[in-house]
């Protein structure tokens, strides 16, 4: 029987979450129903903002073949907005 190794479980970790951004006070400007008049169609911060903060990974990747459990989100300045999110690569035991 193949035994497996026992992995240890660990739980992906985001540090720089906020509740309330400030981008969240910048009202969605797109039509609730004429798709030409949404975004990415318009220019709506606020959808912009809402994608990037979305496309926040939500589990462990890899990265250069080693796995990535903990990132760190950077923000804008001025809205506190997702830039981006950077990590360090480390050895797997
Ligand atoms: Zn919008």
């Amino acid at each position: 029987m193949l035994k497996l190794k026992k992995e240890k479980k660990q739980e992906f970790k985001i540090i720089g979450l906020i509740d309330k951004p400030l981008w969240k006070s910048i009202p969605c400007i797109c039509h609730a129903t004429v798709i030409t008049m949404q975004y990415p169609l318009t220019d709506c911060m606020h959808c912009k903002f809402q994608e990037c903060e979305d496309s926040i990974p939500k589990q462990k990747f890899k990265s250069n073949g080693k796995d990535v459990n903990e990132i760190k989100i950077v923000r804008g300045q001025r809205y506190q907005d997702v830039i981006g999110w950077t990590w360090h690569e480390e050895d797997d035991q």
